[in-house]
């Protein structure tokens, strides 16, 4: 048995679960925001149903992982900093670099520090997080686990875009993809779920939270993903646009008088479903509106469910056919309305809903078939869990060490 800590660091804030490994029991969860800025708050919860919220000033990440080690301590979660041994960070960008999680290391360190060049508040964030933990647990076996590593299996034909090769070659501009951590737990997920060698599945996992993206999943390896170079690619968001045509940004700059930075600040901040809806990004508000016939609500809701559609149309055509398609994350988990929108009309492919349990709020927190028998397509709701992946990939590279 040992416990291990599954971190994610952001610019102001830091998330974590403790699990005592290997029953992937979580020890105690929390969070801290507002670091760096006045009144940060701190909240952890533990098993047993013990709680701690406080509001103090943290000046940085050093001082919220001390608070949150001290407060462990104080909640008898841990007796001494050393029963923790291993910390696995998520980090946005491992680039071509990682495919896989890693020891880190002095130079791991600096070249999630160097690819920081394509996702700067984020892995900059997560090497700060990384640190700190070094620091107050030197003992501590550390992990990094990319948003990237599980979709660097794709080939040539989904990473590359149809721009000059040289871009590539010296700009590294090519598809990444993300959430690779929760498509990589789907994926192994459903094949526990259906009893099923990973390998001989082809999965669609529709990972649609506030971001969203779908992945292609072959011989367990991702095949295609809908995010890019970016996480602005691809389905429309809760404030990301997804997919539009480039030529927009000359064109907004110009008319709009903005930077092209300020554009595209617009398509992460202030598009998808709030864009459209001019209302909100949270689906639960737009759904509502949408019901009650409010037109700007159902046509971001309509746009939403659409692109979801057109998405697993193209990765059922590119995988030669589907074995499942897997819904999670916040919306895929709760969002009735969204996966029966998206399944609708997939009856040619052999994919029949089962409208009563796709509705149905039973084993909500388990992983769980919503389509028919005959329907020769395994339709699923796989409540994601990157935490977990993280705490399995640490367990894993102290095996290798
Ligand atoms: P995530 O980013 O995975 O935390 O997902 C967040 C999104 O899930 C929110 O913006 C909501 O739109 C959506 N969501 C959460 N709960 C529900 C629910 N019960 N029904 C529909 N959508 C939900």
């Amino acid at each position: 048995m040992q416990k291990i800590m599954a971190v994610n660091a952001g610019s102001s804030s830091l998330k974590f679960q403790l699990f005592e490994m290997p029953s992937e029991t979580v020890l105690a969860k929390g969070l801290i925001e507002r670091i760096g800025l006045k009144d940060s708050v701190i909240s952890i919860k533990t098993k047993e149903g013990k709680k701690h919220e406080q509001t103090l000033d943290l000046a940085d990440h050093d001082q919220a992982v001390k608070m949150i080690l001290e407060f462990l301590i104080s909640l008898d979660v841990v007796k001494s900093l050393d029963e923790i041994t291993g910390t696995g960070h998520r980090v946005v960008h491992g680039g071509e670099t990682f495919a896989s999680s890693a020891l880190v290391t002095e130079e791991v360190l600096k070249e999630i520090d160097k690819l920081a060049a394509f996702a700067p508040l984020h892995n900059k964030a997560n090497a700060t997080g990384i640190r700190s933990f070094q620091e107050a647990i030197p003992t501590a076996t550390t992990v990094a686990v990319f948003d990237t590593a599980f979709h660097q299996t794709m080939p040539e034909t989904s990473f590359l875009y149809s721009i000059p090769f040289r871009y590539y070659k010296e700009h590294g501009i090519r598809k990444y993809g993300f959430h690779g951590t929760s498509h990589n737990y789907i994926s192994k997920e459903t094949a526990t779920f259906m009893k099923q060698d990973v390998k001989d599945l082809r999965i669609i996992s529709c990972h649609i939270g506030n971001g969203a993206s779908i992945c292609a999943i072959k011989d367990g390896k991702s095949l295609d993903t809908s995010m890019g170079f970016t996480p602005l690619e691809g389905l429309t968001m809760g404030t990301r646009s997804g997919n539009l045509d480039p030529a927009v940004v000359p064109y907004l700059m110009e008319k709009e008088n903005l930077t092209a930075a300020e554009v595209i600040d617009v398509f992460n901040k202030q598009s998808g479903l709030l864009g459209i809806s001019e209302l909100s990004s949270d689906l639960r508000d737009v759904t509502t509106a949408a019901q009650e016939g409010v037109h700007q609500s159902e046509l971001a809701l309509s746009i939403f469910i659409k692109r979801i559609k057109e998405t697993i149309g193209a990765y059922a055509v590119e995988m030669g056919g589907v074995d499942a398609i897997v819904f999670t994350a916040g919306v895929g988990e709760n969002s009735a309305v969204v996966r029966s929108g998206a399944i609708e009309g997939l009856g040619f492919m052999g994919v029949e809903l089962d409208e009563a349990l796709n509705q149905s709020n039973e084993n909500r927190d388990s992983a769980r078939s919503i389509s028919t028998d005959a329907s020769k397509v395994q339709v699923l709701i796989i409540p994601t869990d990157e935490e977990v992946e993280i705490a399995r990939d640490v367990v894993t590279v102290q095996n290798e060490k």
